[in-house]
């Protein structure tokens, strides 16, 4: 095993020939797609209104625009590929990066709902907004695309509740209370430093407010301590709407544990299945934590002479020599059947962090178009239609009837009042 300056050192030798104005090669040009699936798993795909709880399209497009109502380029998602796959409805993350909180996060938020807007607006023959379950099935009878949208990053939010009701009007559905640093409202896993020790108290009122206006409370991101809290105040189900099985990535904090699992099921939530990698494999896992360590003393010893050239060029340079371990389709079948034993089948769906996750999805699940492949190896495990149905999209539709039935008795009884 060669040492990390070694291995830097000859990184850093084969960057010296690499100018940094070499034509970088575009490995993400995957726009001709087939399905590699049975008959039978294409047809379940097609059957069931599929709901994926997280898909980064808006803040992939604030970078790299392209039209996504096309076949595009780049990108995991695009309308003819998730058309192949049977996506029916995939939560737009209205994604708010950690060093946004007191720095434009509401902005911000506004001009990523104004981008699915748009997309809707732009081909309204192929995709449709969402504010509740109906409109997902009602848009799915109706052969279109949903775009509903959940908020990563309670940020926006910024400590007023009158901007909860704003996000509300403009059909925001989920609020994920925190992303990579703790925030006004929660603290994070990947967060060391644990400010309120669960929620922070404007937390806790904005959790009962997001119960009243009908906003679900998703709890990837969250440190565990604030999962606790999240489900002790909340009165209705709520989501994980990215995150996988704490089993097969030790000490990973942003999954979940068997123990949470369990409560999570006791509340009535839905966990939602993340495809990349490193969420499901500790290999991959190791894998990560490793390349952060190369990468950040390589680009010290850059220094000033650092571009996003020579970034780019030591990630190809670092994967050359230590290939990444992607996860397999049977990886994710192998998440998805430990939740199934701890929490049972009405407690698991899809949140695939397409777009999220970069170049780090398992080896046949590269894309929106992929879902049939899930299907196929589900159905290999001996999974009934009807419980893949449920893991589709079925259980996570039944916890937005279940919030927006709250919501209502709970504007009815105060009407009466
Ligand atoms: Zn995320």
């Amino acid at each position: 095993m060669k040492s990390l300056s070694t291995t830097l050192i000859g990184i850093a030798l084969t960057l010296t020939v690499v100018s940094p104005f070499t034509a970088i090669a575009d490995d993400d040009a995957e726009n001709t797609p087939a399905v590699n699936a049975s008959q039978q798993a294409i047809d379940i795909a097609h059957k069931y209104p599929i709901v994926d709880g997280h898909i980064d399209v808006p803040y992939r497009l604030q970078r790299h625009w392209e039209d996504v109502t096309q076949a595009t380029e780049k990108g995991d998602f695009d309308y003819p590929r998730a058309r192949l796959g049977g996506l029916d409805a995939p939560f737009m993350s209205i994604y708010i990066p950690a060093d946004r909180e007191n720095n434009g996060a509401k902005a911000l938020a506004d001009v990523l709902i104004d981008q699915v807007q748009a997309i809707v607006f732009r081909a309204p023959d192929k995709f449709a907004l969402a504010n509740t379950a109906d409109d997902i099935r009602s848009n799915f009878s109706a052969g279109k695309i949903s775009l509903p949208m959940g908020m990563e990053n309670g940020a926006a939010i910024a400590g007023d509740l009158k901007n909860l009701e704003h996000f509300y009007r403009r059909g925001i559905r989920y609020i994920t209370l925190a992303h990579a640093k703790a925030n006004h409202i929660s603290d994070s896993s990947y967060d060391s430093s644990k400010i309120w020790n669960g929620l922070s108290p404007f937390g806790k009122t904005l959790v009962q407010e997001m119960n009243r206006l009908g906003i679900m409370i998703d709890i990837s991101h969250v440190s565990d301590d604030a999962f606790y809290d999240a489900l002790d105040v909340s009165q209705v189900p709520v989501i994980a709407s990215h995150s996988s099985m704490r089993h097969f990535t030790p000490g990973l904090e942003r999954n979940m544990d068997d123990k949470m699992l369990t409560a999570l099921a006791k509340n009535g939530g839905v966990l939602m299945i993340n495809f990349g990698s490193f969420f499901l494999t500790e290999e991959a896992m190791q894998w990560g934590k490793h390349y952060k360590e190369a990468k950040a003393t390589f680009e010290k010893l850059q220094g000033n002479r650092l571009t996003p050239q020579i970034s780019e060029s030591f990630n190809r340079a670092y994967r050359k020599r230590f290939p990444y371990p992607y996860a397999s389709v049977k990886d994710v079948v192998a998440n998805i059947d430990r939740a199934r034993k701890i929490a049972g089948i009405d407690h698991i769906g899809l949140g695939s962090d397409f777009d999220g996750v970069g170049d780090t999805l398992p080896e046949g699940l590269k894309d929106v178009s992929t879902y049939p492949v899930l299907i196929d190896a589900l159905l290999e495990r001996g999974y009934q239609e009807s419980d893949i149905a449920k893991i589709l999209g079925g259980n996570v539709l039944r916890v937005m009837e279940q919030v927006e039935a709250f919501a209502a008795q709970y504007s009815k009884s105060s009407a009466e009042e």
